[in-house]
């Protein structure tokens, strides 16, 4: 991931990882990162980038150089954090990126549902992945933020209703979300309609929180809510 100084539209992109065949599905993509994210889970892998004002972002004519450069080659371009809707002029980094000629992918924990509406009726993200963290009665157990919860099913309705591709996701940890509190995650999806889901298991590279580096990278999602899974969703997998 490179850096360098100053800021982009007025939006913090603090870093870019050139290539990715992982986090667009079916796209080979570069990813964006935002700095800055109001939300503080134990298990984020990137707080450097949650923590980050923008003193260090990069210019649009960097972004730019670097985007153009790669036209033909690359797909597609995800925006990701950090959280990237906390930064109220996101819809015009989305639209300079289109401009390119980019399809857009935007990662989001599903905070700022306003945001998220305005992105979709604008056309500037043809693919969401969005976090779902916990079921509603854990949310700020694990996001460590008030009312959490309650934006999140608001963004979850704005993206099935908006139609455009979407997938969420869910980081397991059982010492953050026991069986129980992961199988009620999984029906929360489904019962809001969700129908694209993945189990993403916890890796500790990166992670500051020192209980769950000991603890190590988690291989195994209970059978029985895999299982479960597998019969509720059109699309389902372990990451
Ligand atoms: S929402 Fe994402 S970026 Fe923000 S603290 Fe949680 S894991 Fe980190």
């Amino acid at each position: 991931m490179e850096t360098q100084s100053i800021v982009a539209c007025d939006v913090p992109v603090v870093g870019i990882n050139p290539l990715t065949t992982i986090d667009y599905p079916g796209k080979t993509a570069a990813v964006l990162f935002t700095g800055g994210c109001p939300w503080n889970c134990r298990y984020c892998h990137n707080p450097s980038c949650r923590d980050n004002t923008g003193s260090n972002g990069l210019t649009w004519e960097h972004i730019e150089s670097f985007l153009v450069q790669r036209v033909g080659f690359l797909d597609g371009v995800v925006v990701s954090g950090g959280e990237p809707t906390i930064h109220a002029n996101l819809p015009v980094l989305l639209d300079r990126i289109r401009g390119i000629g980019y399809s857009i992918a935007l990662h989001t924990n599903g905070c700022n549902p306003e945001m998220l509406q305005v992105l979709t009726r604008k056309g500037l993200v043809d693919y969401v992945a969005m976090d779902v963290k916990a079921p509603p009665y854990l949310y700020e157990h694990v996001t460590r933020f008030s009312n959490t919860g309650v934006r999140v099913a608001r963004s979850m309705s704005v993206i099935l209703e908006s139609g455009v591709g979407y997938e969420f996701r869910t980081t397991y940890h059982p010492r953050i979300l026991d069986d129980y509190n992961l199988m009620d995650t999984v029906r929360a999806v489904y019962n809001a309609g969700g129908r694209r889901y993945y189990i993403q298991r916890f890796r500790k590279m990166g992670v500051s929180d020192e209980e769950l580096v000991r603890y190590g990278d988690i291989f195994d999602v209970p059978g029985d809510i895999i299982e479960e899974a597998r019969k509720l969703f059109d699309v389902f997998g372990i990451r």
